[in-house]
C-alpha cells in the first residue's frame, strides 16, 4: 500500500506530466501543487462522501492520519457530507452504518446528510442530519431522483454527462458546504480513484466555470486517491483489510452509466440480490419507452433485455406483477421537434434569432413535449380504451417492439422520419399510471405555430 505522504509527493502514479495524463493535462505537477496549496489554505475542509468503496477508503485513511491530508489533527476544520439521491442499494447503507459511522462517532467527526428538497432549486436543501454522533444513514430525503424520474416518465439522461448527479448530489452538497463557509473557500475532497481521471477533470472544468462566474474561488478541489495512485483494486483491498467487508461502489440502481458506475456483471449480480429494486427500474424504463421508443435506460440497449438475458426471473416476475397490479393510464403525448439554426445564423445573429429562414429542417432544434393523462384504470381497461379510441379516430393500433414487452400506440400525427425537424408527433399510448401532466414552457405556442392549432 502506498504510504500517505501526500504533500511531499504532489504528483503521483500516471499523473506526472501533461502529455501522459488521460485527463488532458489537468494533473500536471504544477497544477497539483497549486490545487494542494489552495486546498490546504482553505479554513474549512469537507469530504463529499458518496457511501461507496472509493470515498470510504479515503475517509478511513483520513480518520487514521488527518494531518497527511492537510486536515487538523482534532478534525476541527473538517466535515463529511453525503447527498442522498434516495435510491441506494441497502447493502451500501448497511456497510456504512456498521463500519464507518462508529469510526466517525469515535473521532467526533461532523457528518451531515443532505438532500435536494424539491424539483426546483428554489426549494433548497433538506438537512436530514448534521452531527458528530451519527447513528444511521438515511435512505432518502423528501424529494428523490426516482420521484422525479417517475413523475416525468423518463430515465436519467445518458447524453450531456452526469446531470442527475449534479442535480441530486452536487447541488445539495455544494449548497450545504457554501452555507457553512461564510463566504470563504471550501476545501473539498473527492474519493475518485486513480482510474477516474476523467471524472476529476470534468469536476475541475465545472469548478473553473463556477469560479469564473462567481469571480472568486468557491471550492478548492483535491483528489487524494488519484494523487496516491490508488486504483479500484487498491481501494477495494484497503477497505476490505480495514473493515473486513468487500464494499461495493455506490450508485443508483437506475444509473444509465453502467460501465462507469458499476461494471455490468457486478450490476446484474446486485440486481439479482435486490429484485424489487430491479423491478422498480424495469417499470420506469417501460414507462419511459412507452412515451418514447428511444428512451431506454442504456444508450443502445434496454435493462429489460439485459435482465432477461441474465435470467433474473425474480426481478422479471416482480416487474410483471407490478404491471398487472398497478393502475394504468392512457397518455396523450405530443412532441414538437423544431428545426435548428444554421451555423451562419449563430455567427450573424448571436444567441437568439427567430427568423424562419435561418432554420434548417436537417438540424435538430429544441424538442417541446407535452404529456397528459387522458384516462386511468386497470391494464385491461386502459387497453380497451385505446382500442376504442383507434376506432373512433379511424386509426390503427401500432405495436412497437422497441421494448421487449411491446407498447401499443394510436397516432394522430406521425413524423415523416426521425431526422426531419420542424415536424410534430401526437399519439395515445397505454402505460402504468403516475406520470404527471406536464408541458414544456412555450409548448402551446410552438405547437400551434407548427400545426395551425390542431
Ligand atoms: S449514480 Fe448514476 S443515476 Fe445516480 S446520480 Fe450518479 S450518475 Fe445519476
Ligand atoms: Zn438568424
Amino acid at each position: 500500500m502506498t504510504s500517505l505522504t501526500l504533500f511531499d509527493t504532489p504528483a503521483l502514479k500516471g499523473a506526472t506530466t501533461e502529455a501522459s495524463s488521460p485527463a488532458g493535462g489537468v494533473y500536471t505537477a504544477s497544477a497539483v501543487a497549486d490545487a494542494l496549496a489552495a486546498f490546504r489554505s482553505a479554513p474549512r475542509k469537507s469530504l463529499a462522501y458518496g457511501l461507496g468503496v472509493d470515498s470510504t477508503a479515503l475517509l478511513l485513511a483520513i480518520l487514521d492520519d488527518p494531518v497527511s491530508f492537510g486536515i487538523a489533527e482534532d478534525f476541527s476544520d473538517f466535515s463529511v457530507v453525503t447527498a442522498l439521491t434516495g435510491f441506494e442499494f441497502p447493502d451500501t447503507i448497511a456497510a456504512v452504518q456498521d463500519h464507518v459511522l462508529p469510526r466517525l462517532r469515535a473521532k467526533g467527526v461532523r457528518y451531515a446528510q443532505v438532500a435536494r428538497a424539491g424539483h426546483l432549486e428554489e426549494a433548497g436543501v433538506q438537512v436530514l442530519s448534521d452531527t458528530t454522533t451519527p447513528g444511521r444513514v438515511f435512505s432518502r430525503g423528501q424529494w428523490t431522483l426516482m420521484d422525479e424520474m417517475e413523475a416525468n416518465g423518463t430515465v436519467p439522461q445518458y447524453s450531456g454527462g452526469h446531470r442527475c448527479s449534479i442535480k441530486f448530489k452536487g447541488f445539495p452538497i455544494d449548497s450545504f458546504q457554501r452555507s457553512q463557509a461564510g463566504g470563504q473557500t471550501v476545501g473539498k475532497l473527492f474519493g475518485y480513484n486513480a482510474d477516474e481521471f476523467r471524472r476529476a477533470a470534468e469536476a475541475n472544468k465545472h469548478q473553473a466555470r463556477r469560479d469564473k462566474k462567481a469571480g472568486a474561488r468557491t471550492f478548492a478541489l483535491d483528489y487524494p486517491l488519484i494523487r496516491l495512485g490508488w486504483d479500484r483494486e487498491a481501494v477495494q483491498g484497503y477497505v476490505q483489510e480495514r473493515t473486513g467487508v468487500a464494499m461495493a461502489k455506490s450508485y443508483c440502481p437506475v444509473c444509465p452509466f453502467s460501465g462507469v458506475c458499476s461494471p455490468q456483471p457486478d450490476h446484474l449480480k446486485r440486481l439479482r440480490k435486490y429484485p424489487d429494486l430491479a423491478a422498480r427500474v424495469l417499470r420506469l424504463e417501460y414507462v419511459s419507452m412507452a412515451l418514447n421508443d428511444n428512451s431506454s435506460l442504456y444508450k443502445d440497449d434496454t435493462l429489460f433485455r439485459r435482465v432477461t438475458a441474465d435470467q433474473n426471473t425474480d426481478a422479471l416476475g416482480q416487474f410483471g406483477a407490478r404491471l398487472d397490479e398497478e393502475d394504468w393510464a392512457v397518455y396523450r403525448v405530443q412532441r414538437a421537434y423544431t428545426a435548428g439554426r444554421r451555423p451562419e445564423c449563430h455567427t450573424a445573429h448571436g444567441d437568439r434569432c427567430a427568423k424562419p429562414g435561418c432554420r434548417d429542417s436537417g438540424i435538430k432544434g429544441t424538442v417541446y413535449r407535452s404529456v397528459k393523462t387522458v384516462r386511468t384504470g386497470s391494464r385491461a381497461e386502459a387497453s380497451a380504451f385505446l382500442r376504442n379510441a383507434a376506432v373512433a379516430l379511424n386509426r390503427r393500433v401500432e405495436h412497437s417492439t422497441a421494448h421487449g414487452l411491446g407498447v401499443d400506440r394510436v397516432r394522430t400525427h406521425t413524423r415523416p422520419d426521425s431526422k426531419t425537424y420542424g415536424t410534430v408527433e401526437d399519439f395515445y399510448v397505454t402505460a402504468p399510471a403516475g406520470v404527471q401532466d406536464k408541458a414544456r414552457d412555450s409548448f402551446a405556442t410552438v405547437w400551434s405555430g407548427m400545426t395551425g392549432g390542431q
